[in-house]
């Protein structure tokens, strides 16, 4: 493994880098403050980014996007993870999965979301279905060669500003008994369809003004041109294309700590108390050399991983690996920057307390910490027959 950067990924550092201090940073307290986004100032962060031309780069050249390796878009998720998601998810990186899309539904969903002109959301959650996704019991019914869709989804990042969403549903049962599992089908469904709803969902601590979103189907009819993929297939679909979207939080929690750790670093060299830097008490420095420690370590795993996904080598463990420590990481981290910053780290005229509340949501999403625990685990003993 070989991380020196080549001169492309220096490049793209700088410029994202750049791009977020210049043009995110300023907007981060009035987001806070207000808990919205303003639509047009979105629009804004958009069209500076396709300006760029560093627009999609998670989708393949061939289809328009960047084409980058998974080292090079790790690299660029680690920078835009030192701002909020509410901010950097308008350097929109389409859902991979648009790639299984046949060629009519490439025009429609892939190559628009690629120029900037549609946005996409995904859902899998449900009230009753968490970890546990395929319980879930949003269920469509054939009519013909239609599917008449009820049920709930809930925690929908971003439906708020999605054309369409990328919907898993069961269409059915297989196998009998203890063998039972349901048949589960991932669907393209358009905002306005009828019987589709999309929702305010709830007010969370973190990541303010990064909505989460309700979605209600009543009697929705989608024709079976909108399944993407096959019918049945839609975890086999997800898996091929979603399996490495679990970097993506293990980098943004890099990015984010290491911005937390050079306020805290900083902070230690100037604060005095008792006649000297408190930097030069051990209870502090000690504090700094293992947060250094641990974010490095985290950066390595997950550069790592996405080293693996390049060479084709199986990473399902090691992407777990990297987003388990890394999202427990940056809650230390936070935590730690918090404390030698003493009371004035809990105010909000400094953005660690907004980190620390941010920092919360990383070990719950996209795979909580313990079903991380549990497919690291998994693949440790399963070649043992335990
Ligand atoms: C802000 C936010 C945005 C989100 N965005 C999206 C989105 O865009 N699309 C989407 O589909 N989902 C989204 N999610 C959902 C997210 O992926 C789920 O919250 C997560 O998978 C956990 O599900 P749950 O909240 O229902 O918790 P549950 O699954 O009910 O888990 C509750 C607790 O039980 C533990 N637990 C469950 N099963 C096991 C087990 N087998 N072994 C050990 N412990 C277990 C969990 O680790 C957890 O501690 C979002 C969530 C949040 C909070």
């Amino acid at each position: 493994m070989d991380f020196g950067l080549t001169e492309e990924q220096e490049l793209v550092v700088r410029t994202v880098r750049d791009f977020v201090e210049r043009e995110l940073y300023p907007l981060e307290a009035q987001v806070e403050r207000t808990g919205e986004l303003p639509r047009e100032l979105g629009r804004e962060i958009q069209d500076k980014v396709l300006a760029l031309g560093f627009y999609a780069p998670n989708i393949p050249a061939e289809f328009g996007g960047g084409g980058l390796d998974a080292v090079t878009f790790a690299l660029l998720e680690r920078e835009l993870g030192r701002t909020s998601m509410a901010l950097n998810h308008w350097w929109f990186r389409p859902s991979n999965i648009l790639c299984a899309a046949n060629a009519e539904q490439r025009d429609r969903y892939l190559l628009p979301c690629v120029r900037g002109e549609r946005i996409d959301a995904l859902a899998m959650t449900e009230p009753d279905a968490g970890s546990d996704v395929r319980g879930m019991k949003c269920f469509a019914r054939r009519d013909g060669d239609d599917w008449i869709v009820n049920g709930t989804k809930h925690f929908i990042s971003h439906a708020d500003v999605a054309d369409f969403v990328i919907v898993f549903i069961a269409t059915g049962e297989e196998g009998s008994g203890k063998q039972s599992r349901k048949r589960i089908t991932c669907f393209l469904v358009d905002r306005g369809t009828p019987g589709f709803e999309i929702r305010k969902g709830y007010n969370s601590v973190s990541h303010k003004g990064y909505h989460n979103c309700i979605l209600s189907f009543d009697d929705c009819r989608l024709p079976s041109s909108q399944i993407l993929g096959e019918e049945g297939l839609g975890f086999e679909v997800a898996n091929t294309w979603l399996y490495a979207t679990r970097i993506t939080v293990a980098t943004m929690c890099v990015g984010r700590a290491r911005r937390a750790f050079d306020i805290a670093l900083n902070y230690a060299a100037q604060r005095k108390q008792f006649g000297q830097q408190i930097g030069k008490f051990q209870g502090v420095s000690f504090k700094l050399a293992d947060m250094i420690t641990s974010i490095d370590a985290a950066d390595l795993l997950t550069l790592s991983a996405a080293w693996r996904l390049d060479k084709g080598l199986p990473a399902n463990r090691e992407i777990a690996q990297a987003k388990l420590f890394a999202s427990e990481m940056l809650a230390r981290v936070t935590d730690e920057a918090i404390q030698i910053h003493g009371g004035m780290g809990l105010m909000d005229d400094l953005p660690l307390e907004r980190f620390w509340r941010d920092a919360r949501v990383e070990r719950i999403w996209d795979g909580t910490s313990e079903i991380q625990r549990h497919i690291i685990s998994r693949d440790l003993l399963r070649p043992l027959g335990a």
